[in-house]
């Protein structure tokens, strides 16, 4: 039994095929997807879908690339995070990825919003007792910073479709975080993720496919599906050395585990 611990099932990409999505799940085998949320005036829509089926739940959150979208507070998000399907606050974080190079002001600000978004986030987490989805593209050290700052092991939470160093994955499994691999890690460049990859420790590691995006290799470049799941799974049992089964089960477990899903 496998799991998709983050995809994107109401982006237009996906939002057409939900039936269709769910029998290439059943297919392979892959039991359970989570669907995050990346703005509030999403929300609706994202639990919408969890509701549909038992296979899936949703988070709440408010992607730090969302910009010009409503703010979240604290209060919102513990607010709307307290309907069952909800499983996590997220996703959230720091993206500096795409930020631009020549207007110094301008980068300053989007820094100060995603931040503080961040903490928004954090401590909303805490409030529920819920675990953090966490996104971090070009910002690791104040990624790490300020879930220590916030206090994050409180509540503990995922690295999301990561792609940064094993310094920075060190880092979150010191605050007790989880670290979940998506298709990348299948791509033919990504040697020092895969390297990353086979250090995590089996009872702290996911995989995702971060759908409609990232269709891992031999999708890479068509859209994305949860069922797709299966080649990130292979790629990392290959690292880890572990019979796909074993992956499989283990990254299932981690999932319940980790979401306070019952089974
Ligand atoms: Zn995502």
């Amino acid at each position: 039994m496998l799991v998709d611990s983050h995809c994107h099932l109401d982006f237009p990409e996906l939002a057409d095929r939900f039936d269709a999505i769910l029998e290439n799940m059943a297919a392979n085998d892959v039991s359970r997807a989570l669907c995050v949320c990346v703005t509030l005036p999403d929300f609706p829509r994202v639990l919408a879908l969890a509701e549909r089926d038992a296979r899936l739940h949703a988070s709440v959150g408010v992607h730090p690339d969302s910009v010009d979208t409503v703010e979240p507070d604290v209060e919102t998000l513990v607010g709307l995070a307290a309907h069952p399907k909800i499983v996590a606050i997220g996703e959230t974080g720091l993206d500096y990825y795409r930020e631009p190079a020549d207007d110094e002001a301008l980068r300053r600000r989007l820094r100060e919003t995603q931040q503080q978004r961040f903490r928004v986030h954090i401590r909303a987490a805490r409030a529920t007792g819920k675990p953090l989805i966490v996104h971090t593209r070009s910002a690791s050290a104040d990624t790490i910073r300020i879930l220590r700052e916030e206090g994050a092991d409180q509540c503990g939470g995922v690295l999301h479709c990561f792609t940064e160093d094993w310094e920075t994955a060190r880092a979150g499994l010191d605050l007790g975080l989880h670290v979940s691999f998506s298709g990348i890690v299948t791509f033919r460049n990504a040697e020092p993720l895969r390297q990353v990859a086979a250090k995590v420790p089996i009872d702290r590691l996911l995989v995702e496919t971060d759908s409609p995006y990232l269709a891992p290799v031999p999708h890479r470049g068509r859209t994305n599906e949860p069922a797709f799941v299966r080649h990130v799974a292979e790629r990392v049992a290959e690292l880890k050395a572990l019979p796909l089964t074993e992956l499989a089960d283990r990254t299932t477990e981690n999932y319940f585990t980790l979401f306070k899903i019952l089974q």
